[in-house]
C-alpha cells in the first residue's frame, strides 16, 4: 500500500458517484490535490447494487419479453427454459468487475489519491483514516467532502424479517427462483417486480395501500398498478406481514400476513426469496458526524443548504446522505458543481445545482417517467382555474401484431399553467419512456410551453410525437 499523505486540499468519503465525479473535478479540472477514501467497492450503490446491474437485468427482462413478442411477429420461437440467469450473473457481475477497474483507473488519471479504508471526521479540518490493514492516519484537508450514500431500510418488529433480503441482495441471487415476494411501493419493489415476472418468476408484490408508486401523477399510479395485475404480478393490496418463517430443511420461506383480499391470518408459502424495498436512509454511522458537530434532520440526513453547505465551515455533503433526490445524476452533478464552487474560482461562485425539474424514471413494464409537478401538486401551486392539462391513451404501434393480453398501455399527461401555457409536469407511461423524456426533459428545463411543443413537428410513426400533437 502506499503512503497516505499527511494533508490535502479535498478529503471526499465516500467513492460513489457523487464523491466520484466530484473529486475527479477538483483534480482533473482544478489541479486541486484531492483524496478519496472508500470502504466499500469503488462506484458506490449505482454500480455494484443499484442502477448498473439493474439496468442491465432489466434489459434481460426486456429480450424475454422480445422472445415472447417475436411470435406475435411472425417468429416461431421456444420460450421454455430460455434463460440462464446463472450464465447471466457470472457475466454481470464480470462487467461490474471491470467497471471497478475503469473507475480506478480514471482516479489515476486524474491524480486524485484513493484510498481504500474506513474514514472517520474528527473535526472540521481532520479525518482520521482507519487502512484496510487496521493502521490509523490522521489526515488535514483544507475541505472535506461526505458522500457516504444511503442503504436499504429494514422493517423492525416483524418476527423472521431477516430471513428477507434487501435490494443489494438481490444482486448476490444466483438461481432463478420459482416463487418469491417483495414488500414496498417504490422505485425499487416496481422494478424488481416487473423484472421477476418478466422472467417467469412467480411474484407477488405486497403494498400498503391500493395501488404502488404514489409519489407520482394518479395517472401513472391506476394504470402502473392495473398493468402489474394484468401481466400476472400477484398484488397484495392494503397488506401487513405479521411474521416470516424459513423452512430449515429446504430453505423456503413463509410470509404471515393481511391483506384485502384474504384478510388476517393470511399466508404465502414456499418462497425462494422474500425482499424487503421499503426505503433507504443515510450511512451516518460512525463517521464521526457528531463528533465535527454536523447537523443532522429528524431523519438521519445531513442537513445541507442551497450549496451543499453542512453545518459546519469547510465540511460538504451530498447525494443520498442528504436524501433530497436520490438519485445518481443528482449527485454527479451536485458534485461537479460543488467542486467548481469551490476550486474554479469567481467564475463559478454561484455553481450549485438547481434541484427543480429534475426529470426520472422508473423501469418499470412498462417503463414510467416523470418530471416537475404531478396534477394535484399543480392544483395546488397554481389553482385548478389557472391549468390546462393535456391527456393521451393509445396502444403502441409495436402492439399491432399482438394478441389483446400482450398489449399494454401508452398514457401521456402534459401539464400547463398561466396564459402561455407553460409546462409545468409532464408524466409518460409506456415502451421506451426512460428514453423520450430525456430530451423533454432538456425543454422543460428551458421554460418550454405547449406552444413550443407544437412547433417541433413530429417524427412519424413513434409514441414520443403524441407529445407534440396533443390536442
Ligand atoms: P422509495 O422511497 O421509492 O419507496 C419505498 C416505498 O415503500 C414507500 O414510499 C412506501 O410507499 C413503501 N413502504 C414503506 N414502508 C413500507 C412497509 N413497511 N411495508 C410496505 N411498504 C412500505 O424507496 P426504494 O427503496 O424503492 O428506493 C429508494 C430510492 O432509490 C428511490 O426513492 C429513488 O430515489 C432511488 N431509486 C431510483 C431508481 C431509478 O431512478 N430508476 C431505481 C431505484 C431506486 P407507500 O407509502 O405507498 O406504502
Amino acid at each position: 500500500m502506499a503512503p497516505i499523505s499527511k494533508e490535502t486540499d479535498y478529503l471526499v468519503i465516500g467513492a460513489g458517484s457523487g464523491g466520484l465525479a466530484s473529486a475527479r473535478k477538483a483534480s482533473g479540472q482544478f489541479g486541486v490535490r484531492s483524496m478519496i477514501v472508500e470502504a466499500g467497492r469503488l462506484g458506490g450503490t449505482c454500480v455494484n447494487v443499484g442502477c448498473v446491474p439493474k439496468k442491465i437485468t432489466f434489459n434481460a427482462a426486456a429480450v424475454a419479453e422480445t422472445i415472447h413478442s417475436a411470435k406475435a411477429y411472425g417468429f416461431s420461437v421456444k420460450e421454455e427454459k430460455p434463460f440462464d440467469w446463472t450464465l447471466f450473473k457470472q457475466k454481470r457481475d464480470a462487467y461490474i468487475k471491470r467497471l471497478n477497474g475503469i473507475y480506478e483507473r480514471n482516479l489515476a488519471n486524474d491524480k486524485v489519491e484513493y484510498v481504500h479504508g474506513w474514514a472517520k471526521l474528527l473535526n472540521r479540518n481532520e479525518v482520521e483514516i482507519t487502512a484496510d490493514n487496521g493502521s490509523k492516519h490522521t489526515v488535514r484537508a483544507k475541505k472535506i467532502l461526505v458522500a457516504v450514500g444511503g442503504e436499504p431500510t429494514m422493517p423492525e418488529n416483524i418476527p423472521g424479517a431477516e430471513y428477507g433480503i434487501d435490494s443489494d441482495g438481490f444482486f448476490d441471487i444466483d438461481k432463478l427462483p420459482k416463487k418469491v415476494a417483495l414488500v414496498g411501493a417504490g422505485y425499487i419493489a416496481v422494478e424488481f417486480a416487473g423484472m421477476f415476472n418478466a422472467l417467469g418468476v412467480e411474484t407477488h408484490l405486497f403494498i400498503r395501500h391500493e395501488r404502488f408508486l404514489r409519489t407520482f401523477d394518479p395517472m401513472i399510479q391506476d394504470t402502473i398498478t392495473a398493468q402489474y395485475e394484468k401481466i400476472g404480478i400477484k398484488l397484495h393490496k392494503e397488506s401487513s406481514q405479521t411474521k416470516v418463517e424459513k423452512d430449515p430443511a429446504t430453505g423456503k420461506l413463509t410470509i404471515h400476513y393481511k391483506d384485502s383480499e384474504h384478510g388476517e391470518g393470511a399466508k404465502l408459502e414456499d418462497l425462494d426469496h422474500l425482499i424487503w424495498a421499503i426505503g433507504r436512509k443515510p450511512m451516518t454511522k460512525n463517521i464521526g458526524l457528531e463528533e465535527a458537530g454536523v447537523k443532522l434532520d429528524e431523519k438521519g440526513n445531513i442537513v445541507v443548504d442551497d450549496y451543499q453547505n453542512t453545518s459546519v465551515d469547510n465540511i460538504y455533503a451530498l447525494g443520498d446522505v442528504c436524501g433530497k433526490v436520490e438519485l445518481t445524476p443528482v449527485a454527479i452533478a451536485a458534485g461537479r458543481r460543488l467542486s467548481e464552487r469551490l476550486f474554479g474560482g469567481e467564475a463559478f461562485r454561484e455553481a450549485h445545482l438547481d434541484y427543480a425539474n429534475i426529470p426520472s424514471v422508473v423501469f418499470g413494464h412498462p417503463e414510467v417517467g416523470s418530471i416537475g409537478l404531478t396534477e394535484p401538486q399543480a392544483v395546488e401551486k397554481y389553482g385548478r382555474e389557472n391549468l390546462k392539462v393535456y391527456s393521451t391513451s393509445f396502444v403502441a404501434l409495436y402492439y399491432a401484431m399482438m394478441d389483446p393480453e400482450d398489449k399494454g398501455p401508452t398514457r401521456y399527461k402534459v401539464i400547463c399553467a398561466g396564459p402561455e401555457e407553460r409546462v409545468v409536469g409532464m408524466h409518460i407511461l409506456g415502451e421506451g419512456s426512460a428514453e423520450i423524456l430525456q430530451g423533454f426533459g432538456v425543454a422543460i428545463k428551458m421554460g418550454a410551453t405547449k406552444k413550443d411543443l407544437d412547433s417541433c413537428v413530429a417524427i412519424h410513426p413513434t409514441s414520443a410525437e403524441e407529445l407534440v400533437t396533443m390536442k
